[in-house]
């Protein structure tokens, strides 16, 4: 399905859909619960453009390739250069915050992570990273932000940002050190626990204030 970044108010974007770039392992509690330590400095990983679909519409999960999970995530899309940038140059480039899903091949990971090997194939196949439209973020308390997804009318993640073992601005401000972001790209925080695997047929409702999108596993 055609991506392209849009504002839910409706307004002008012309961003393109450029890299996402993913934290692993941001809140304490989904370390945990996949049998991981902390890690002292954020886990960055990146997904291709390709890997963005529409959330609001039906989205698919790989067939065949064991169980597929859903990761909820605040996701802020980029909307200036910011390269070694700090915190207030970072808070001036968010250009707009939405939720979306960090789709991943668990047992797939799970097999890699054991041999040491790269998992870009569990985590940046077409169609990984389905997103939400974007607030603006004006308004936005960014480590007050409440989230969550429901499965099929039960609930399943629930998030708070201040729960992040590293908060939205010192994040951008290293992912800026590492990976350039640029107009366009869009950054995924981390999921908070409850990642479970999806099955095709699951309705998804996910939350967060101003924003309220119910999609389905085709
Ligand atoms: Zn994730």
């Amino acid at each position: 399905m055609k991506y392209a970044h849009h504002f839910l108010d409706g307004g002008p974007c012309g961003l393109p859909a450029g890299k996402i770039v993913c934290v692993g392992r941001n809140y304490a509690a989904h370390a945990r619960e996949l049998g991981n330590e902390v890690p002292e400095a954020p886990i960055l990983f990146l997904k291709p453009s390709t890997a963005m679909v529409p959330l609001a519409e039906v989205f698919s999960i790989p067939a065949g390739r064991g169980e597929c999970h859903h990761e909820t995530e605040i996701t802020l899309l980029v909307g200036k250069r910011l390269h070694h940038a700090g915190e207030a140059e970072c808070h001036a480039g968010i250009a707009g915050i939405g939720l979306g899903l960090d789709l991943t091949l668990r047992d797939l990971q799970n097999e890699l992570k054991k041999k040491g090997h790269p998992w870009e194939v569990a985590k940046a196949f077409d169609g990984a990273a389905p997103l939400s439209g974007f607030l603006r973020p004006d308004g936005f308390v960014l480590d007050d932000i409440h989230f969550s997804l429901g499965v099929n009318g039960e609930p399943r993640q629930r998030g708070h940002s201040a729960d992040m073992i590293t908060p939205i601005l010192p994040l951008l401000a290293y992912i800026s050190r590492i990976f350039t972001l640029e107009p366009g790209d869009v950054v995924m925080t981390g999921t908070p626990e409850g990642v479970a695997a999806l099955r095709t047929g699951d309705v998804l409702m996910l939350e967060m204030e101003g924003l309220r999108v119910e999609t389905a596993v085709a």
